[in-house]
């Protein structure tokens, strides 16, 4: 058997490795970036076997026997970035209705000029299972040229099984294609389709669509749309009831554009993340921290529909919550592919501080994605995944504003080819 590949990766000018105890960063430890300077990695095979000030990683590797070396030249490099949300996966674009909401057009308008979310559940459901892995693979290498490494991905654009299935049959496919790594969700939740009954759906959705998907191996997570005209917090806690009993662990689109609950019933039902939660209430929030529920904050979705409220990421760090990031990456309400554009409407929206962003981009969404254990951190036993940035201070992510500043991406240990 041949000896297992090594490459140290020297001269590191700052090494964001947020290493630390095995749990989302709350408070103050989401400042906390574990930051070493003038450091190395050392990569044996697909993990990280060192990671430290460069002449003690140099020296163990040494010992070692034989590696390659990559020169950092003083570049900064954090784990690769993880985006805890995104509805990768669909057909069709709507960029018409991004027109038509930049003259003006409201909602309503938009809908009956053929808009909407029905108009990607028409465009996914007529798509082939190549149609749509091809299209996700072009939005997976720009974000890998962006440096995300790892992505979750849901379902919720067929609203019938056979399109679900086929969706999530997508993912798991680009994950043998193409090297970010993908975390299935279902979201038959996302909408009631149209004609349909709402109650007939619910119930379709519990005795049905839940244990088939859970069946089919597909999914590891069951997420719904709680939201005024969309489902209840009732219909909500039914359907992610339903998914648990089928092994299915619930996310949560909360609170959104109104103030429904949603906070509360995430950590009440043991979601692993609630997202969006523009409107979440202080008792929520407080739910939340105490059953250690993460909050995934979507700022490019205000900012892509000209919105002005945005989710209290400051409130949410005081009240203990653990906060992670997302693209939202979705036909209507957000085509950003850019985890560090994210960043920056963290910092500018949010009122996030640029390690809170880059925490909340790397070990916070890991364990809102359920791959905390593995991924989002560089320490000795993770996986070997890395971006070396175009920057010397890692500051310059956030603030170099729709910059792409990656210059290299390391997935499992593996060069990637960027676009
Ligand atoms: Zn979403």
């Amino acid at each position: 058997m041949n000896a297992p590949h090594r490459l140290l990766i020297g001269n590191i000018g700052q090494l964001i490795t947020m290493a630390g105890e095995p749990h989302a960063r709350v408070g103050a430890e989401m400042s906390d970036l574990a930051l070493i300077r003038n450091a190395a990695v050392l990569i044996e095979g697909q993990n990280v076997i060192g990671c430290g000030v460069e002449d003690t990683v140099y020296a163990a590797a040494t010992t070692l026997g034989d590696f390659d070396e990559i020169d950092a030249a003083g570049a900064v490099v954090t784990p690769g970035l993880i985006d805890a949300h995104t509805h990768l996966v669909h057909g069709g674009t709507r960029q018409g209705e991004f027109e038509a909401r930049a003259l003006g057009k409201t909602y309503a308008e938009i809908m009956d000029g053929g808009g909407g979310i029905y108009s990607s559940v028409l465009a996914t459901r007529a798509a082939t299972l190549p149609e749509l892995v091809a299209a996700a693979k072009l939005h997976l290498a720009e974000m890998l040229a962006h440096g995300t490494t790892t992505c979750e991905a849901k379902s919720g654009y067929g609203l019938d099984l056979e399109t679900e299935l086929r969706q999530l049959k997508a993912v798991s496919i680009l994950n043998r294609e193409q090297p970010v790594e993908l975390i299935a969700t279902f979201m038959g939740a996302h909408a009631v389709p149209a004609g349909t009954d709402q109650g007939d759906y619910v119930d379709w959705l519990c005795g049905v669509a839940l244990p088939e998907v859970a069946a089919s191996g597909l999914a590891r997570f069951n997420d719904v749309f709680c939201e005024l005209g969309v489902f209840t917090q009732e219909e909500s806690e039914q359907i992610l009831l339903a998914g648990k009993r089928f092994g299915l662990q619930p996310k949560i689109h909360a609170d959104e554009l109104n103030d429904t609950g949603g906070a509360a019933l995430s950590a009440r039902i043991g979601a692993i993340s609630a997202d969006h939660l523009h409107c979440a209430s202080d008792v929520g929030l407080l739910a939340m921290a105490d059953a250690g529920t993460i909050a995934v904050l979507l700022p490019g979705t205000a900012v892509f529909l000209g919105l002005t409220v945005h989710a209290p990421a400051r409130r949410m760090i005081e009240a203990g919550v653990a906060v992670a990031l997302g693209s939202d990456f979705n036909p209507g309400s957000c085509y950003c592919r850019s985890m560090p554009l994210i960043m920056s409407f963290a910092c500018t929206q949010l009122g996030m501080s640029p390690a809170e962003a880059l925490a909340a981009s790397t070990v916070n969404a890991a364990y809102a994605s359920g791959v905390g254990g593995r991924v989002g951190t560089i320490e000795v036993g993770k996986q070997a995944d890395l971006v070396l940035w175009d920057a010397d201070d890692y500051r310059m992510m956030p603030y170099a504003m729709g910059a792409n500043l990656v210059r290299t991406v390391i997935k499992k240990g593996s060069f990637c080819v960027l676009p």
